[in-house]
Parts: C-alpha cells; sequence; structure tokens
C-alpha cells in the first residue's frame, strides 16, 4: 500500500507504516449507531467505575501504569511501525504519558474530593462544602503525532476524575488507540470503562453529537471550529487543544550552544509534527549570526531515515505539500536556507531546513508547518522578539533563552506555556498545566487544572444554627432588613470609593 495512507474499505479501515507501507491494523468503522451504542455501554460501566471511588480507581490506574512500563517496548514499536517515529522518541513519548497516569491517578482524591470551604460571615450559620463529580461519559478525539502522551493526557485525567472514556483516536493511529484500550480491559476487565471506535472525522463528529458529558479534542484549529460546532448542538462542553507555531526568543545573554541544541530538538524531533513545536526563532542582532551558525552545524549532523536515525518519515502524506509549499514560498518571498531548502521534501521524508531572513507575511512564519523546518529571524533586541512573537492568533507553548530578563520575556509571551532554558519541559511535568490560548484552544489538561476539567464543581451548603440576619423569607421583620442594611455597609462600605 501506499506508505502512510489509511483506507477505508468495506467498513474497515487500514493504517499502514508510512515509511514502508506495510499494513499496521485494520478496524471496523463505527456508524453513527455503534457510536451511540458505545456512549450507552460507557455511561453503565461509568456508574461502575465512579463507584469503585477515588482509592479504587487509583489502583486500577497504577496497574495500568505498571502494565505499560512493562510492555513498554510493545507500545514503543508499535507506535514507530504506525507513525513512523524513531523508536526512542516514542520511548520518551510513552516515560511522559506514564508520568501523567501515575500523578492523576495519585492526585484526583486531593484535588477533586471531598472538602470543607470556608463560610463568609453573613452567612456563618451554614457550612460550606465543596467537591468535583465526574461527567459520566467523557469523549476524547485524537490526533496521529503523539498517540500515547497526547490523548492520554486527555484519558488518564478523564478516568482519575471517575468518568468512563470513549475514544477516536485519529484514521493514521488506530492500532495505538486500541493498544491502549486493550490493556486498560486488562486492569478493569468488569465493564468497558475505556472504549476507543474507529474511523474518519464522521466518526468523530459523531461522538460530538452521541450525549457524552464532555468532548476533549486536541487536533488542528481548523477541525477545531467544526467540533465546537458540532458540541453547540447540544451544548456539550469541550476542550480545545489546538495547533501551535511556538516561538523561541534568544536573548544576547543566551548560551549558545543549549539554544542551538534545545532549537534543533523543538523544531526537529518527531520530524517537526508537534503541536508545541518550535518553528520560528527570534535571534537578538548581537547573537544571530553564531547562534545560526550552530544552529546549522548541528542541523547538518540530523540523518534521515526509516530505523535508527534522527528523523522518521512525515506520518500524514497531504503534510508533505504543506511542508514544500512554505520552504518555496519563503524562498521566494526572499528567505535563505541556510540548511535544506526546495530539495528537502523527498517523500515521504523532509531533510532538515533551517531558513533565515523569511518576511513576516510568509507561510512560514504565518501558519503550521508541522515538518523539520526553522526560522531564524534577526531582532534588534528581547522585546522586538516578543512583539513578533506575540504576532500570530495561535499561543500554545514557547521557549526562552535568556538570562537576566529570562523570567519577563516568558511572562510577556503570549501562550499557554513557557519553558525557560528549555523546550518542551512544561509537557513532561504533570504538576502543571498544558494548554493554549487564541487559535490554539482553551482549557486545560495535566495537571490539577486537568483534573477538574474533567469534573463538575458540587457545591453544597450546610445550615447548622439558625440564622442572625433571616431576609430570606417573605416573613422577614423591618428589624432584619435594617440590620442587612447597616451589616452590608459595615462589610463593604470601607474605603475610598
Ligand atoms: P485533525 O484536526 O485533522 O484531526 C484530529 C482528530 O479529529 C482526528 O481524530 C480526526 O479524525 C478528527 N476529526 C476530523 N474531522 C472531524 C470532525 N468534523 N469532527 C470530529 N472529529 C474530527 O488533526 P491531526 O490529526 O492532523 O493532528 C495534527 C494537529 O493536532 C496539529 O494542528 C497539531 O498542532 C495539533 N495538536 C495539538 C496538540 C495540543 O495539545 N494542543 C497536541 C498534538 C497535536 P481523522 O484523523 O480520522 O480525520
Amino acid at each position: 500500500m501506499t506508505p502512510g495512507i489509511t483506507v477505508v474499505d468495506d467498513g474497515t479501515l487500514t493504517s499502514t507504516n508510512p515509511a514502508t507501507g506495510e499494513t499496521v491494523g485494520t478496524f471496523p468503522v463505527a456508524t453513527p449507531d455503534d457510536v451511540a451504542a458505545a456512549v450507552a455501554r460507557a455511561r453503565e460501566a461509568g456508574h461502575w467505575w465512579a463507584g469503585l471511588g477515588f482509592d479504587g480507581r487509583r489502583d486500577r490506574l497504577r496497574r495500568w501504569r505498571a502494565l505499560l512500563a512493562q510492555r513498554l517496548e510493545e507500545l514503543t514499536a508499535l507506535v514507530h511501525r504506525e507513525t513512523g517515529k524513531p523508536m526512542f522518541d516514542a520511548t520518551i513519548e510513552a516515560a511522559s504519558a506514564l508520568e501523567h497516569i501515575d500523578w492523576a491517578a495519585g492526585n484526583a482524591r486531593r484535588v477533586l474530593g471531598p472538602r470543607r470551604v470556608r463560610s463568609r460571615v453573613l452567612v456563618a450559620e451554614h457550612s460550606a462544602h465543596l467537591e468535583y463529580r465526574p461527567y459520566g461519559v467523557v469523549g476524547v478525539i485524537g490526533p496521529w503525532n503523539y498517540p500515547v502522551l497526547t490523548p492520554l493526557g486527555s484519558i488518564a485525567y478523564a478516568l482519575a476524575a471517575g468518568n468512563a472514556v470513549v475514544f477516536k483516536p485519529s484514521e493514521y493511529t488506530p492500532a495505538v488507540g486500541a493498544w491502549l484500550a486493550d490493556t486498560f480491559a486488562e486492569v478493569a476487565p468488569e465493564h468497558p470503562v475505556f472504549q476507543v471506535i474507529h474511523g474518519l472525522g464522521d466518526t468523530g463528529a459523531a461522538l460530538c453529537r452521541a450525549g457524552v458529558g464532555k468532548l476533549g479534542f486536541t487536533g488542528s484549529t481548523a477541525t477545531a471550529r467544526k467540533v465546537m460546532a458540532a458540541c453547540a448542538e447540544t451544548l456539550t462542553p469541550v476542550l480545545i487543544e489546538a495547533g501551535g507555531k511556538d516561538a523561541m526568543i534568544v536573548d544576547e545573554d543566551a548560551d549558545l550552544d543549549a539554544a542551538a541544541d534545545a532549537a534543533l530538538w523543538g523544531g526537529m524531533s518527531n520530524a517537526g509534527q508537534t503541536c508545541i513545536g518550535i518553528e520560528r526563532v527570534y535571534a537578538v542582532s548581537k547573537v544571530h549570526d553564531e547562534f545560526v551558525a550552530r544552529l546549522a552545524e548541528r542541523a547538518r549532523r540530523l540523518t534521515v531515515g526509516a530505523d535508527g536515525t534522527h528523523l522518521g518519515p512525515i506520518t500524514m502524506p497531504a503534510q508533505l505539500d504543506v511542508i514544500r509549499h512554505h520552504i518555496d514560498d519563503a524562498l521566494a518571498r526572499g528567505a535563505h536556507a541556510v540548511v535544506g531548502g526546495p530539495d528537502a521534501v523527498q517523500p515521504p521524508y523532509v531533510h532538515p531546513t533551517v531558513l533565515i531572513d523569511v518576511p513576516d507575511d510568509a507561510a512560514a512564519i504565518r501558519e503550521e508547518t508541522f515538518g523539520p523546518t526553522l526560522t531564524v529571524t534577526r531582532v534588534a533586541d528581547a522585546d522586538e522578539a516578543l512583539t513578533r512573537a506575540n504576532a500570530l492568533p495561535y499561543g500554545l507553548g514557547g521557549a526562552v533563552f535568556a538570562r537576566r530578563r529570562a523570567i519577563a520575556l516568558a511572562r510577556g509571551m503570549r501562550s499557554g506555556m513557557t519553558s525557560i532554558n528549555s523546550v518542551f519541559t512544561f509537557a513532561g511535568m504533570s504538576t502543571l498545566p498544558f494548554g493554549g490560548v487564541g487559535d490554539s484552544g482553551f482549557g486545560r489538561i495535566h495537571g490539577e487544572d486537568g483534573l477538574r476539567e474533567f469534573a463538575v464543581a458540587k457545591a453544597i451548603t450546610y445550615r447548622r444554627m439558625p440564622s442572625p440576619l433571616p431576609v430570606l423569607s417573605f416573613f422577614r421583620k423591618p428589624a432584619h432588613e435594617r440590620l442587612l442594611i447597616r451589616a452590608v455597609k459595615a462589610l463593604y462600605g470601607r474605603g475610598k470609593p
């Protein structure tokens, strides 16, 4: 078969290895009725799963984590075959996913469990209680580029919060999705708590309309708009983890070797097919040339191919045209390729490409390239770098290489996450929330916010004694009304207006 093409035929979907065309897996395509049936089964399973309580779920999730860790090589080999990414890249991805399962399992009770909160003086006779309840069923739609880490960022947190999950993996990575659900079923065989449905976009759209309590979507901004529109029909809340065009700022006091190394990993690991991939670098003029020289020297050392190399194939064949267009368009507008260039695209591979002098209106600056390309732009100072980094509608992650102004620059970056003197670190930091702003989406996976994302706040008050100010009654006395007015002025009327 044509490498990387997913074939839909006679009610089945077949994924192929993007480097060799070898068949990886064939799965039945779910019709809207199948999707509805899966959600109905999940609703039942969700009752059982929620009933296990935080400790019961933590134990199952930890057993799943242990199982995945013990079968790590099997998982990474499957990810390698279905996406083409180098084996060790798949290992890093899986390691990060295991950390998230572990953290979500271990912290769900603390973050979501029942607790008492303070009462305020006007209602001091009531105690206040807060807990976070599961939605019941959470639908998850995932992309192909990190088929383990990205969906598990939603799935592990949704499960820890007490939800059942129905997951629609990308048509390019159905086998990885099925493997994840099959292994979960080994630690929770009683009920279908975590199910996978296969298909193309219309199967995902059916999931949006199937009555799930919440929909967690990770994918492109264009699809996110369709998902949100479909969810709006039933007022189904959505979490959107969409695309990005992340920038790195290299200030004059940066460690240039570290910055060059990180820019290369940030831009070209997984052949650049990373939502938080660094695609644009803004280097201050004083260090620009030296940074470009060190980056280019490293980029020329990268190897490209199917096995044991730095860069694997482009997983989704259609992306090759986008990458080629971005390179050609940049060069046509006056950019220079210091590494790679017009011949970099050699299907199914793309060779490392570093572009300088790329004008701001070029597609390589404005749109997600999703290939092993980097633009490096010379700026007068870090403030200009910040202005240009922030000039796009996207705002997912980003990186700052600096010393003196590092924190200020990180704070100033319009994004959901910024790493200082490294790239991607926030994605593996399970204690931190992950998500973007603007066209990169909203809502958060990972960390405490990621747990709360898949749960509904439930507030309870409990009257403990009679009210000193019983005004919530048609039969209140005028004295109580006067007392309330005096209390309001005393409590809130202080200070200069
Ligand atoms: P797509 O948006 O093409 O697809 C994402 C998922 O949505 C797939 O499972 C897809 O199914 C499904 N889908 C497609 N159309 C619809 C529809 N109308 N209704 C419901 N679901 C639908 O993204 P890619 O898979 O190409 O992933 C790459 C994108 O994901 C990049 O933009 C990347 O930046 C982003 N991404 C964002 C991350 C983040 O955390 N912010 C992390 C990883 C990736 P099918 O594949 O069958 O078409």
